[in-house]
């Protein structure tokens, strides 16, 4: 699924990323051309203003509260029902997608403890961030559930 957020939301981007999203992030002030060049996108936003056009241009879109990213991606995740399956194939950075990396070529950029105990290393082909698959994997789907728990009460 694809979709574009406005720059505030690059919390909730980063969440719906780890789900496997493809997720653009509008860098500064939105303008009207960006949205509409990109239409193949779900539009999401915190401003009622620009549903004019969105509508117009029948663009898909979701407007979110301005404050909690919590809500923010429970409301996305609800209303376009994302499976909430962790997929670790983006980086929550910029969206690029992951590529396995040779263990001898990230020895000296991870702790080595990590290069120890882990058997495969990723990272992104558009800002060079390093990925594997460690404890944190387990405490983002913690926190996931615990989120989806609390919005649904
Ligand atoms: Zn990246």
């Amino acid at each position: 699924m694809k979709f574009l957020l406005e720059h505030n939301l690059y919390k909730t981007a980063r969440w719906l990323r780890f789900l496997g999203c493809d997720v653009r992030v509008i860098d500064g002030p939105v303008r009207k051309n960006e949205i509409i060049s990109q239409k193949d996108r779900i539009f999401i936003t915190t401003s009622e203003r620009w549903k004019a056009i969105l509508i117009d241009a029948g663009i898909q879109y979701q407007v979110v509260p301005r404050e909690n990213w919590k809500i923010q991606l429970c409301m996305i995740i609800n209303r376009f029902n994302i499976p909430t399956e962790l997929q670790f194939d983006r980086c929550s950075r910029c969206g690029n997608y992951l590529e396995l990396v040779a263990r001898d070529k990230v020895k000296e950029r991870v702790p080595e403890k990590t290069y120890e105990n882990t058997g495969e290393f990723y990272r992104c082909a558009a800002c060079d961030k390093m990925y594997w698959l460690g404890s944190h994997h387990d405490r983002i789907k913690k926190r996931l559930d615990e989120i989806m728990d609390q919005e649904h009460a």
